[in-house]
């Protein structure tokens, strides 16, 4: 069983995640060099599916969150604790993207998770041909400008 599970513990929305996306695309080449590895360690389907990028497989929140067995951070009771105001500060060390977890933990507990990740895979769609975008891409694969449409540039 090797399915895609793109809703991370801290909220993180995997299906905008610039790794999951170029697995998905054969883009491997290019992300490789952005993080310095190998094109063949460039895979993963999301943080709790079997298959997660090394760099998240060594994510504290996620090990923490499947040992306490709660479904998001935010139903866990010592949410938000010292580690999550790490990753949700906006002036960190952090890709900007982390800003929208705070946000999408008060979503998913507003609407339901199911809810939540129908809302988040239209959120990161492509308004012209429905192809899955990442946090930060700039032009779609058919063309769209895909500027002014990451989220997080808003938070
Ligand atoms: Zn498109």
């Amino acid at each position: 069983m090797n399915d895609e599970a793109l809703d991370g513990y801290c909220g993180l929305w995997c299906g905008a995640c610039e790794i999951v996306k170029a697995e998905r695309n054969g883009t491997q080449d290019g992300i490789a060099g952005i993080f310095g590895v190998e094109p063949s360690e460039i895979h993963c389907r999301g943080c709790r599916s079997e298959d997660v990028f090394a760099g998240c497989s060594r994510c504290p929140m996620r090990a923490c969150a499947s040992t306490r067995e709660v479904e998001f951070c935010s139903d866990c009771p010592d949410f938000p604790c010292g580690e999550y105001h790490r990753i949700a500060s906006s002036d960190d060390s952090l890709p900007p993207h982390f800003r929208t977890t705070i946000r999408n933990l008060g979503e998913i507990r507003e609407k339901g998770a199911s809810e939540w990740r129908r809302l988040q895979a239209g959120r990161w769609a492509c308004p012209s041909c429905g192809r899955p975008f990442s946090w930060y891409a700039e032009e779609c694969s058919c063309g769209q400008d895909l500027r002014g449409r990451k989220d997080w540039e808003k938070l």
